[in-house]
């Protein structure tokens, strides 16, 4: 893609947060010590594959550390610079701040292209990248705790954290030096959807904020919306997936690498999802029509568009041409600043990234916790859930006893209400929260100040005044 005069990714996210500090009243020189990324570190390495030498290249760069652990998940693309995982880095700073996730901000990359590679060389190459960034203590439970991103999922999150373990032999608290792993090794319920179902959370309480939606030039609820999805990887297809199964909406396009599917009458995001999973792309796929220009359907009619692949796929070129009243970021960085600037003049909503897809992280925190806690998640919780209902019940037992056939309590009631939360739904219930009490200190800021025009500036007004007390709390 062609891009004329547009900034790098890092400089876009820069100028979105000197928007923001304008706004604001910070002593000289935080402003400049929140915004610049604290340290890169870049690694060379060779793996010896098919009888030669190959080197890669990695990153992990550490934005802010106002508060310890730092967090953010390790990308694995062909893309991958040092300009990108500081832009990802920065922007986990203000997610998790956002969120109220108790984390600095950090991300890693490795310059590779996955699928060339055997599982077992991939391996191989993840257990070497987490060896190097290990002994430096970038991953480390109470340093920088790396979680899945573009490229990356349980597999390769619990290649780290056995490496680590295995470097750690005494480190009671190992498993916590990443997230994102599978159940089986220190994992949590709801994490792989978590991405997906936190974009599902904001859409559903931005629909509740009915100022919000005004704003928008859109009306009503969620339900009957038409949504076009940019990318079915694991926060698209997550995404699209509860909001056609759950909440009623149509998606109406599918973008992917080998074109994009278009249907008026919506496509089934579980069918198209298996197509992609058996043939790699959309192509063929027998309903809806194809398209061969992918990133022109960005361009279509819809009421809900939701880039959930690549950072910058909307910007100078394309912006003015965007006919979405409303953006949901479920990818980090798919909207430039220009475009940004574009986009608020003709009206259009954004969502942004720093909150959209929060909910990877959220849950990230629950399975940190759960790893230092050593007990299953929503174990404590049921006890006293427990115990409380068992008055309860025996309030509801005798009113049994005494209205008889009259009314009956049945063992399928009473099992519901004496099992109390499980993980799933503790981690689903935590999320809607987090989601909800985070839309609405942005949509405080949006609706009262009259010199916030968007949410993204909202979100960074949130989220900096939160680092910037951390940093006068503690110091620098
Ligand atoms: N990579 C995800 C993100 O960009 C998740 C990070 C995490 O869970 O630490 O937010």
């Amino acid at each position: 893609m062609t891009r004329k005069n547009e900034p790098s990714f890092r400089e876009s996210v820069d100028m979105m947060f000197n928007r923001a500090v304008a706004l604001m009243d910070l002593p000289p020189g935080l402003e400049e010590k929140i915004r610049v990324c604290n340290a890169t570190y870049t690694v060379r390495f060779g793996v010896r594959l098919r009888g030669q030498i190959q080197t890669f290249v990695g990153y992990r760069s550490v934005h802010s550390e106002h508060m310890e652990p730092v967090k953010g998940g390790i990308r694995y693309a062909m893309a991958v610079n040092q300009d990108e995982v500081e832009a990802l880095a920065a922007l986990m700073t203000y997610k998790c701040a956002l969120v109220e996730a108790p984390f600095g901000g950090s991300k890693g990359g490795l310059r590779i292209d996955p699928r060339q590679y055997e599982e077992h060389e991939l391996e191989q190459i993840t257990r070497r990248f987490a060896y190097e960034l290990a002994k430096r203590d970038l991953i480390n439970p109470s340093q920088n705790v790396p979680a899945p991103d573009m490229g990356t999922g349980e597999r390769e999150m619990a290649w780290i954290a056995d490496q680590y373990a295995r470097m750690n032999t005494t480190d009671i608290n190992a498993r916590a030096c990443v997230t994102g792993k599978p159940l089986n090794a220190g994992g949590i319920h709801g994490r792989v959807e978590a991405t997906g179902r936190g974009v599902q959370y904001a859409l559903q309480e931005f629909f509740r904020d009915s100022i919000g939606v005004g704003k928008s030039g859109l009306s009503g609820k969620l339900d009957g919306k038409r949504v076009i999805v940019q990318g079915l990887g694991n926060v698209g297809y997550h995404a699209a997936k509860f909001l056609s199964e759950e909440d009623g909406c149509l998606i109406t396009g599918i973008i992917e690498r080998d074109g994009a599917l278009v249907s008026d009458e919506g496509l089934d995001v579980e069918a198209v999802h298996n197509w992609i999973v058996k043939h790699g792309g959309v192509t063929g796929f027998p309903d809806g029509t194809h398209v061969t220009d992918g990133p022109k359907v960005l361009e279509e009619e819809c009421d809900i568009l939701i880039p959930a692949a690549l950072e910058g796929v909307i910007n100078l070129n394309n912006a003015d041409r965007i006919k979405a009243p409303l953006i949901i970021e479920a990818a980090n960085g798919p909207v430039t600043a220009g475009a940004d600037e574009i986009l608020r003049k003709k009206g259009c909503v954004i969502i942004p990234d720093m909150y959209a897809n929060a909910g990877g992280v959220t849950v990230s925190y629950f399975e940190w916790v759960k790893n230092l806690s050593h007990i299953r998640f929503g174990r404590m919780q049921r006890r006293q859930e427990e115990a409380r209902h068992q008055l309860v019940v025996d309030e509801l037992e005798r009113l049994d006893r005494y209205l008889g056939d009259a009314w009956s309590m049945t063992p399928q009631f009473k099992e519901k209400y004496l099992r109390g939360a499980d993980e799933l739904e503790l981690v689903r219930s935590g999320l809607d929260d987090t989601m909800r009490i985070a839309y609405q200190a942005m949509r405080d800021v949006w609706h009262e100040r009259s010199d916030v025009e968007d949410l993204r500036t909202a979100a960074y007004l949130v989220s900096i005044d939160r680092v910037a007390k951390s940093y006068r709390a503690k110091g620098l």
